[in-house]
């Protein structure tokens, strides 16, 4: 019959915007999910930790959902399991490495228990309904990155993942292009591929290349190192481990979510660590300078990262002194820019030396994501029925769709989507043939000690608890606040209404007077302090949580 053999495929997030990773597949009566990432909030969305994608059509869906599949462990493909799990508590397939994050990440969240999460090997295959998916290995800057290989009534789907082709990977296990052209040659329906790095042309540089700039850093450096990387760059750490061991430096881990990370990559198997390579942050100073590599998370500005507190002179294990070394392993984030120039800023202020992505040779960092001729070559051996872009602005997918055009290996339509298109596979062919319900839900995720509140803010939260918006004037010269703060409430109501406006009003005061006159010149830092100090008032002494959004007024 006809009708079995249709397929709808909704992307949730992603396309056409930056993250939040997330695609629903339906076929005879299941829905499978492939990745449940989450979107960076910048400068302009203060008051706001995470943004997650609407799930509305899943929920809608709900009896058909049979799980959710993950590609690898990044936070724009993993990180809305927590806002998600607690409406849609399905099957969670991943590998070891992914699993094991997610699981991190879900005791934080008081969700350990009731999640069910399989952990899938390369080339095993389930059933899911009507579907039947099979994992394979693609190389990508996190360590045990999978493709999807998907039978479906309507014909095999690829989904890629973010992928590059590494042939040097740092874990030795490379691409697996023999699956991926095997499939090609049975004939695919549709192949959905990894678009972020589609307008840059040749081939994206082995991980392995950071490793000469690395060994020269480390080489010439006379005092301490302190890197920063994504915290999952599991291959990247390997590289900086090895090198601190060949030149006699032990390592420190900063950060929660950068000692956590790794303490799970080693647990699995996925580092190579000898014993006594890795201390304590808090026996640092026990250590001579030039025996150190302080290895941070924060490579992205966040205001209140170990990085952060160390470009402030905030940490309380070390401060950096001239003849330091400062290593940004990283690209910024589109909308982080501002953030990360004003964290090197404070570091150049500190006197040290300061390595970032510049363009210089060897790289101090190079992409995870297939370039041009990668991403041409995908294509040659799947030879798609339909070619539809993923992962990328609008730029990246036309870009991308361009590049497929250009090598003919599409045999039927290239097709540009967006966010919530529908897109139908039938025996005629396959179209865009209207909208499901999408959009970005905003999350604020309260201090880490208070995971427990975690609340998920909608328009409809915000009507129950309003927004409070602290007004502070400081003297960006002195950093000497000239005028008492004020502090206006809308939208909520408190008993004891004038001590609350009393006491936070003091509170915002002390935040300030405990800043140091840099951080108070650093309005991203100063407002985050502000808001999570405040935050914390207002709800132990209300139980409420209205949005927070600081103004600094610089007179
Ligand atoms: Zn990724
Ligand atoms: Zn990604």
């Amino acid at each position: 019959m006809e009708t079995d053999q249709v397929l709808e495929v909704i992307p949730l997030g992603g396309l056409g915007e930056f993250g939040m990773h997330m695609m629903a597949m339906r076929s005879a009566g299941s829905i499978i999910i492939v990745d449940a990432g989450v979107m960076f909030p910048d400068d302009e969305l203060l008051g706001v930790d995470v943004i997650v994608p609407d799930i509305g059509y899943l929920l809608e869906n709900k009896g058909a959902v049979r799980a959710i599949l993950l590609t690898h462990g990044h936070e724009d493909h993993i990180g809305a399991l927590p806002f998600i799990l607690p409406y849609l508590n399905v099957p969670i397939y991943g590998s070891s490495f992914t699993i094991g994050l997610v699981k991190n990440k879900l005791a934080q969240h008081g969700l350990l228990e009731e999640a069910q999460l399989h952990i899938v090997k390369a080339k095993d295959a389930i059933e899911l309904g009507c579907f039947k998916v099979e994992f394979f290995h693609v190389t990508h800057s996190i360590v045990d990155s999978f493709a999807l290989a998907i039978r479906t009534p309507a014909g095999t789907v690829i989904h890629t993942g973010d992928f590059k082709i590494d042939p040097t990977p740092i874990d030795g296990k490379t691409f697996d292009l023999h699956t991926l052209a095997a499939y090609g040659d049975q004939g695919v329906l549709a192949l959905f591929s990894d678009s972020t790095n589609a307008e840059i042309g040749g081939y994206t540089a082995s991980e392995r290349s950071v490793n000469d700039r690395f060994e020269s850093i480390f080489r010439t450096s006379p005092g301490r190192i302190i890197l920063s990387c994504f915290t999952s760059s599991i291959p990247r750490l390997q590289l900086v481990l090895d090198q601190a061991r060949n030149f006699g430096r032990v390592v420190s881990f900063l950060g929660r979510r950068m000692s956590e990370n790794t303490a799970t990559a080693e647990e699995l198997g996925f580092f190579k660590l000898p014993p006594g390579a890795v201390i304590r942050s808090k026996d640092i100073r026990n250590y001579p300078r030039e025996r150190l590599c302080v290895v941070a998370g924060g490579c992205q500005g966040e205001p209140l990262s170990a990085l952060s507190r160390l470009a402030l002179n905030d940490h309380r294990d070390m401060k950096v002194e001239p003849g330091d070394t400062v290593v940004l392993s990283a690209r910024v984030i589109p909308g982080n820019e501002r953030a990360v120039t004003r964290m090197m800023d404070h570091f150049y202020r500190r006197r040290a030396e300061i390595y970032y992505p510049d363009g210089a040779q060897p790289p101090v960092h190079v992409s995870g994501h297939a370039s041009e001729e990668e991403l041409k070559l995908v294509l040659t051996l799947v030879k798609p029925r339909f070619f539809i872009p993923i992962h990328g602005m609008h730029r990246q997918l036309h870009r991308h769709a361009r590049l497929a055009e250009k090598t003919g290996a599409v045999r039927e339509k290239v097709i540009i989507a967006e966010t919530g298109d529908i897109l139908r596979f039938d025996p005629n062919g396959a179209e865009i043939t209207g909208k499901a319900p999408v959009g970005r839900v905003l999350i604020d995720e309260g201090s880490l000690e208070e995971v427990e509140e975690i609340v998920v803010r909608d328009r409809r939260h915000i009507s129950e608890d309003g927004i409070a918006v602290p007004i502070i004037a400081i003297n960006k010269q002195t950093g000497m606040m000239e005028i008492a703060p004020e502090l206006v409430f809308r939208g909520v109501t408190f008993v004891e209404e004038a001590r609350i406006l009393a006491e936070s009003k003091q509170i915002l005061i002390d935040t300030v007077n405990g800043s140091t006159i840099e951080e108070r010149g650093d309005y991203t830092v100063i407002k985050e302090k502000i808001r999570k100090d405040l935050k914390r008032f207002i709800f132990k002494q209300t139980a409420k949580r209205p949005f927070i959004l600081p103004v600094i007024m610089e007179i």
